[in-house]
C-alpha cells in the first residue's frame, strides 16, 4: 500500500497550503504530476471527513487522518484499515465464502456497491447479495461509532454538524 501523503495543516487557509505545495514542487520535494486539484476539496467516502472537519477521525484514532491518495482525496487514513478487513470475518457462511471465492475478499471490494456491480457468483440470490451488502454497510457505520480500539465514542452528532463555508 502506498504511504499516505499527509498534507493536512491545521489552521492554514487552503491558499496557503497551495502555495506551500507549489514551493515543495519547485524545490523538487514532491512531484507536481497529475491533475492539479484545488486543495481542501476532498471528502472521505467512508466517514465523510474533509480538510476542514476531521474531528471524528481525531476522536476515533487520537489524531487527525491524512489522505491515502492525495490526488483523489476520497479515502482517509482512519478509514482505510476498515476497507481491508476480510469479508469472511463479518459475513456469515456461506455467503462470506462465496464472495471471497469470487474475488470480493475485503470490505472495500463491497462497500458502497450495488448488487449489479457484483458478479461471478453462481447461484447467489439477489436478495442474499443485497442483504450481504447492507451488512457490510452497517458494519462500517458501526465502526465509525467506535475508537480504533473498539470503545464507544461519546455521541458527537450535535458536534459534528457540517461546517459551512
Ligand atoms: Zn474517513
Ligand atoms: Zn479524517
Amino acid at each position: 500500500m502506498a504511504r499516505p501523503t499527509c498534507r493536512r495543516i491545521a489552521g492554514l487557509p487552503s491558499e496557503a497550503v497551495t502555495e506551500i505545495g507549489d514551493a515543495l514542487v519547485d524545490a523538487g520535494l514532491i512531484t507536481g504530476d497529475g491533475p492539479k486539484l484545488p486543495l481542501a476539496v476532498g471528502k472521505c467516502r467512508v466517514c465523510g471527513c474533509t480538510e476542514r472537519d476531521c474531528r471524528l477521525c481525531a476522536e476515533r484514532q487520537g489524531y487527525e487522518c491524512c489522505w491515502m491518495d492525495f490526488d483523489r482525496q476520497d479515502l482517509c487514513s482512519a478509514c482505510a484499515p476498515l476497507l481491508e478487513v476480510e469479508v469472511c470475518s463479518i459475513l456469515p457462511h456461506p455467503i462470506g465464502k462465496q464472495l471471497d471465492d469470487a474475488g470480493y475478499m475485503t470490505v472495500g471490494s463491497l462497500y458502497g456497491k450495488v448488487p449489479e456491480e457484483i458478479c461471478g457468483i453462481a447461484g447467489l440470490k439477489p436478495k442474499s447479495l443485497l442483504k450481504a451488502l447492507s451488512v457490510v454497510e452497517e458494519w462500517v457505520r458501526g465502526q465509525l461509532t467506535r475508537t480504533v480500539e473498539g470503545d464507544a465514542l461519546p455521541d458527537m452528532t450535535g458536534d459534528l454538524a457540517p461546517v459551512e463555508g
